[in-house]
């Protein structure tokens, strides 16, 4: 089967605030779904999707942050991720979202993470990933846990953003007529 774009939720949406459920099989149905989800991202384009962006409430996240060189992807897919160190150390990096598009604001989030998860072949992996691999993966992260990036803002400058969001929804559902 060749891999189909999928819509992305936009926010606010209450599919982007629920906990996840964890996976319990990897059968054919998360292979097909996990290579939906990097077309669909490397479409966007973008360099990071959590499947409750696409509607599906499951701990499925995938990256490749390598994206702008299309010869040398490096597609990841995680399943059920975890985080088992962070450092004490912080970055702060300009994070957007494919849920929030358009939207922009410095985060600050612990230079390295060490993640383990499975991979589609049901094998446990464990990494320690830095720099703007170990952001991307923290946000894909948060999305599993119903965490926004504008989560980290302040209520002023959320609400600001939640605002612009509904209108760009609006105008969307204005033209979709
Ligand atoms: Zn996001």
């Amino acid at each position: 089967m060749n891999p189909m774009l999928r819509p992305i939720l936009i926010h606010p949406n209450p599919k982007l605030k629920k906990v996840c459920e964890p996976v319990l099989e990897i059968d054919d149905a998360l292979i097909e779904l996990s290579d939906d989800m990097l077309e669909t991202m490397y479409h966007a384009p973008g360099i990071g999707l959590a499947a409750p962006q696409i509607g599906v409430l499951n701990r499925i996240i995938v990256m490749d942050c390598e994206k702008d060189d299309a010869a040398n992807r490096k597609p990841i897919v995680m399943i059920n991720p975890e985080i088992v160190y962070s450092s004490d150390e912080e970055s702060t990096y300009e994070e957007g979202c494919l849920s929030i598009p358009e939207q922009f604001a410095e985060i600050k989030r612990p230079t390295s993470v060490q993640v383990r998860w499975l991979d589609t072949n049901g094998t446990e992996q464990e990494q320690e990933f830095h720099g703007l691999w170990s952001t991307c993966v923290q946000h894909e992260i948060d999305h599993l846990d119903g965490k926004l990036f504008i989560d980290y803002l302040g209520t002023i400058k959320r609400q600001l953003i939640t605002r612009k969001m509904q209108k760009f929804k609006r105008e969307m559902a204005r033209e979709e007529k």
